[in-house]
């Protein structure tokens, strides 16, 4: 049995564009790293979930293998306990941005210009925890990573999670999140869309104003205001959960390394060990450190997965040269040292993204990702470069995010125990089988 390097580069699919000379972000940018990988496995496209604009937890959750339809509970508590926050099942949670409101009602910037330090989210978190009580209710609100953060509401009676976004920006299909391509710069009231879920509707609309109550004329967006920067004078909040989901345990001797509280949430939940990792600084040197964490973590562990973030924030501000220089940095300042130190008699190495992020739609999107999967003894297919249309014609062809980690588990020669409940995954029919035993 082999182990797995799992290591997904978030939001890396992109469009053709007039920008790029009519190639994609990945297309653009040089990888050469990336590209012999390619050359040396087997590679595809991957189309993460029946081709909508998934959110970053429905991504991961698919490509870790999991059916949303049977785990998804709402964002709010991989959140909570990415971050460490006490959750229990009846409590409420939330994820959040910090935004920016003229009045409290219409919005200037759903996430503070983006530059809303975390140091700043921190102190304005504790005046939100000290100055607001809500009726019959307590709760939690916790910083994450610059405008995110948490809210977990706790109430002497279950609180239902049946309720709309504060957040105009996302809704709520068959109990799953999409990202809207459309919608109005407004906070939206919060609503219960079952009887029960009433009092939480009410707690969260209560929460809302409150906070912009003690966020408007706090010290911290007075000096912002001072020197030209947007305020973070309103909270608000999505996909709220009540219940912890029970994933089954992804297998033996897994760990994660993830900068973002929703990765390590879902993980620590998946049964994965958790690597600490120092706050990115969006530099190289960023790549550095988690290139040497990596390396300490493999003789530790049987199986990693990493989460790069960085192409999709550039994505989502439409800007061409920042994302292909961060996928440029990634090839050279990630992998190229990484591929170094891995002895491919050992390990499967899997190269995908959880979604797309196109500058050109300045959002997540359907589009399919590119794949590719190296260890030694594959047999190579004929494709040279990494990108999603020369993955497009690797021996993978187009597979469904849900099928991604299966695949790797049986190039490792991994049984697949974890989806135990679920014959139609475990098994496969022989003619399958055959194709996996070529290598
Ligand atoms: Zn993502
Ligand atoms: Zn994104």
């Amino acid at each position: 049995m082999k182990k797995i390097l799992f290591t997904i580069i978030d939001g890396l699919g992109g469009r053709p564009s007039k920008q790029l000379n009519g190639k994609t972000e990945l297309e653009y940018a040089k990888t050469p790293n990336l590209d012999r990988l390619s050359a040396k496995g087997v590679n595809g496209i991957v189309d993460i979930f029946h081709g909508v604009a998934p959110e970053s937890d429905e991504a991961v959750l698919t490509l870790l293998g999991y059916d949303l339809k049977k785990y998804y509970v709402g964002r709010g508590p991989f959140e909570a306990v990415g971050i460490g926050a006490t959750f229990k099942n009846g409590m409420l949670a939330l994820r959040c941005n910090y935004a920016t409101s003229p009045d409290g009602k219409t919005l200037a910037d759903r996430r503070v210009g983006r530059n809303l330090s975390s140091k700043e989210a921190k102190i304005l978190a504790k005046a939100i925890q000290e100055r607001i009580k809500l009726t019959n209710a307590d709760f939690i609100f916790s910083p994450g990573l610059a405008h995110r953060a948490v809210l977990v509401i706790k109430a002497k009676k279950s609180l239902s999670k049946d309720i709309t976004n504060t957040d105009p920006a996302y809704g709520i299909r068959h109990g799953i999140p999409e990202a809207l391509p459309k919608y109005d710069m407004v906070i939206k009231e919060c609503k219960p869309f079952s009887k029960g879920a009433k009092v939480s509707a009410e707690l969260v609309n209560e929460f809302t104003e409150k906070a912009y109550g003690v966020l408007k004329k706090h010290p911290v967006n007075v000096a912002r205001r001072k020197k030209g920067l947007l305020e973070a004078n309103v909270v608000i909040s999505r996909d709220a959960g009540n219940t912890t989901p029970r994933l089954p345990k992804i297998g033996e001797s897994w760990a994660i390394l993830a900068d973002m509280p929703l990765e390590v949430g879902i993980a620590r939940i998946a049964g994965m060990d958790v690597i600490e990792l120092p706050l990115p600084t969006m530099t190289k040197e960023d790549y550095t450190v988690r290139v040497k964490k990596t390396v300490e973590a493999m003789k530790k562990y049987n199986s990693l997965y990493i989460h790069l973030k960085g192409p999709d924030l550039f994505g989502h501000d439409g800007d061409f040269r920042g994302k292909v220089k961060s996928i440029e940095d990634i090839d050279k300042y990630f992998y190229r040292p990484l591929l170094k130190k891995v002895n491919f008699d050992d390990y499967v190495m899997l190269v995908s993204a959880d979604h797309s992020t196109p500058c050109s739609v300045r959002g997540h999107s359907g589009d399919p990702v590119p794949l590719l999967i190296c260890t030694k003894g594959i047999k190579a297919d004929s494709v040279k470069a990494f990108s999603e249309r020369e993955c497009a014609k690797g021996s993978l062809g187009r597979i469904k995010g849900i099928d991604v980690m299966r695949t790797v588990m049986r190039y490792a020669g991994m049984p697949s125990s974890r989806f135990g409940s679920n014959p139609k995954l475990t098994s496969f029919k022989e003619s399958e089988r055959a194709k996996f035993r070529e290598y």
